[in-house]
């Protein structure tokens, strides 16, 4: 549905369509009818959120939510780096929230519906169909975008991810994110403890993704958790690379289809959020050619350090421990990924001697 604006007594009506109901999607949706513009969002699946792929975690870093947070969130009190020793970064008052992301975007639909905005389930598009149609079409479709299969838009390696939700007993692992780094492996696994009982457990590889991907998820979740029994599992790409542009045409890029999944730890939903809303507020104020520098300038401080991170994680192991070492005496959690960080790891650079590491995986443009 259009909308109406009066510019310099002009009646104006635009037509936004959106592409997923994920996140991005969701939020885009949100924000454009908060500024007066009914979209229509197209949802290739019959129900948001089926099956979840993703392990539910959310580190609010752009504090996206005001006042009590939606659905069946709750607070994380720590976040636990595993590499050669455990690293605790206390999260009680941060934005650090295990999700149940279903139950979240079913309230993000409702919500959405009710204000007016058109909301078809069970509808693949594409995005070479529709942007004829519409004044501006927002890709929200996750990853790989379609963006990535009509326009060849290049996000770099894609990511994978695998995860089983499992029943089990969690006892001191409870209300704790771990978070486990192997040496040799570049890429991250995961303990997501959604209750006492319940957990997401996962593997994800930045690229080289061994053969026997299920049999090493097995291997560690045995390893961490002993008895398990697997409720579903699940696999996933991770789109890790801002690509050089974030707007084709009539078409702007958010979330996973704007490649803005951390390329540290692979989280990508509040990037996802923010994207959504800043895509939006550049239609309702009828900008959309400063989306792409807006967007950029709000996630480069993380992206920096998430990219310097990486680089480390690359190139050697025993680096990866003191940087993070450095970084649980040093910074707290809300302050992990940003430019005030990236700027305190800077001499670093040169003490641990790494410069000829970050020539070997030079840093991906943000
Ligand atoms: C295994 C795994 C675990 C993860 N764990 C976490 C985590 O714990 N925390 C975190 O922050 N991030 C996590 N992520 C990443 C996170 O899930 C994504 O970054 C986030 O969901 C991106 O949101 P999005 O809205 O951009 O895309 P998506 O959530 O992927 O939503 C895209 C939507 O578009 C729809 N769609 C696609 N193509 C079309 C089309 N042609 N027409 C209509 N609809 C279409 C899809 O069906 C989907 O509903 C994980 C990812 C994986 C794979």
């Amino acid at each position: 549905m259009g909308v109406h604006f009066f510019y310099r007594g002009i009646v104006i009506c635009v037509q936004v369509a959106i592409l997923g109901a994920g996140p991005a999607g969701l939020e885009a949706a949100m924000e454009l009818l908060r500024g007066g513009i009914s979209p229509t969002v197209f949802e290739k699946k019959e129900r948001v959120g089926s099956p979840v792929r993703c392990g539910e975690a959310l580190l609010d870093l752009h504090s996206l939510f005001d006042g009590d947070p939606p659905g069946s969130m709750r607070r994380i009190s720590e976040l636990l780096v595993h590499i050669e020793t455990v690293h605790h970064f206390p999260a009680d008052n941060t934005g650090l929230w295990i999700m149940d992301k279903r139950e979240w975007l079913e309230s993000l639909v409702a919500e959405a519906r009710s204000l007016g905005a058109s909301i078809e389930m069970g509808r693949p598009v594409l995005l070479s169909d529709i942007r004829k149609e519409y004044d501006y079409v927002i890709d929200c479709s996750g990853c790989p975008s379609q963006s990535l299969k009509e326009y060849g838009v290049d996000y770099g390696p894609l990511g994978l991810a695998i995860q089983y939700r499992v029943s089990c007993d969690l006892d001191e692992k409870a209300g704790k994110l771990g978070f486990h780094y192997i040496p040799g492996e570049v890429g991250f696994r995961w303990i997501f403890p959604k209750s006492r009982k319940e957990a997401n457990i996962g593997v994800g590889w930045a690229y080289d993704q061994p053969r026997e991907k299920w049999d090493t998820l097995n291997q560690f979740a045995l390893d961490q958790l002993g008895d398990f029994e697997v409720q579903r599992r699940i696999s996933g790409y991770l789109a890790m690379q801002v690509p050089s542009r974030l707007s084709i045409e009539n078409i702007l890029l958010c979330g996973d289809a704007a490649g803005l999944a951390n390329p540290y730890h692979g989280g990508g939903i509040h990037n996802a959020m923010l994207s959504g809303r800043i895509a939006s507020r550049c239609l309702v104020e009828g900008s959309p050619g400063t989306y792409d520098p807006r967007l950029r300038k709000a996630v480069s401080g993380e992206l920096k350090v998430a990219n310097f991170a990486r680089s480390i994680l690359e190139g050697s192991y025993k680096h990866h421990e003191m940087m993070v070492s450095y970084l649980e005496k040093n910074v707290p959690l809300e302050k992990l990924f940003t430019h005030e960080t990236y700027r305190r790891l800077l001499p670093y650079i040169g003490i641990w001697n790494i410069r000829s590491l970050i020539r070997k995986t030079p840093l991906p443009s943000i």
